[in-house]
């Protein structure tokens, strides 16, 4: 039987992400059953790993006997020292740009124009960043397996593409001369932080 994993995330972005991932690594990523009427933990770690965990083992008691898969991830940029980092879903709201990373559709927008005002005075070469997910697995609050992913790029100074989400079209990529969001679903797989996080994990999950 193909390996069922139960998807905690709301974010549309990510389960895009997973669904492309099980497509090519034929499993079965689906979203855990209900999840919209769970009250989301408070994501209070200051790493990816310990939001990832604690993420996976507080679903993962709403579906008993099930591998629930948990990400936490966000954008690391070396001229902020490593912000907005664990806080990337809520850089905006952090400094009450926006009530909550959930309260509207524009929490992108938000975070990615204090993105660009934070980065109007940094020249080219200092413009490095990258993405970084975490992904746990648990089983009735037992981790499971842990996996890291990342890539990097740099920060443009201004949107590129429509494609992706969140800090997407502001994160490029040298090596295809694109934006993330001026990439396909299957490229970005093949070399996000995501894809990479997954294709790590799944080769855990074999051994
Ligand atoms: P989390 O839901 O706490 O893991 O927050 C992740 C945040 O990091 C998202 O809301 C985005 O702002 C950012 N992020 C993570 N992965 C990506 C990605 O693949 N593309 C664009 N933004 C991302």
């Amino acid at each position: 039987m193909a390996l069922r994993l139960y998807a905690a995330t709301t974010s549309d972005g990510k389960l895009r992400d997973f669904y492309t991932a099980a497509q090519t690594h034929s499993i079965s990523i689906e979203p855990l059953p209900a999840l919209r009427t769970i009250p989301p933990p408070l994501e209070d770690g200051t790493t990816f790993q310990a939001n990832a965990t604690l993420k996976a083992i507080y679903y993962s008691h709403f579906a008993s006997g099930e591998l629930v898969l948990a990400d936490d991830s966000g954008l690391e940029v070396d001229a902020l020292h490593g912000e907005p980092g664990v806080r990337s879903a809520r850089f905006a709201a952090d400094i009450g740009l926006v009530d909550s990373p959930d309260a509207n559709d524009n929490t992108d927008v938000w975070n990615n124009m204090l993105l660009l005002q934070k980065m109007s005075e940094i020249p080219d070469s200092l413009r490095t960043a990258r993405y970084h997910c975490t992904l746990v697995v648990a089983r009735d609050g037992e981790v499971v397996q842990v996996a890291d992913g990342t890539v990097e790029g740099t920060i443009l100074d201004a949107p590129r593409g429509t494609g992706g989400f969140g800090y997407d079209p502001l994160f490029y990529l040298p090596e295809l001369g694109k934006s993330m969001a001026e990439i396909d679903l299957e490229t970005k797989l093949s070399l996000s932080h995501r894809g990479r996080a997954i294709a790590a994990l799944l080769e855990n999950m074999r051994a």
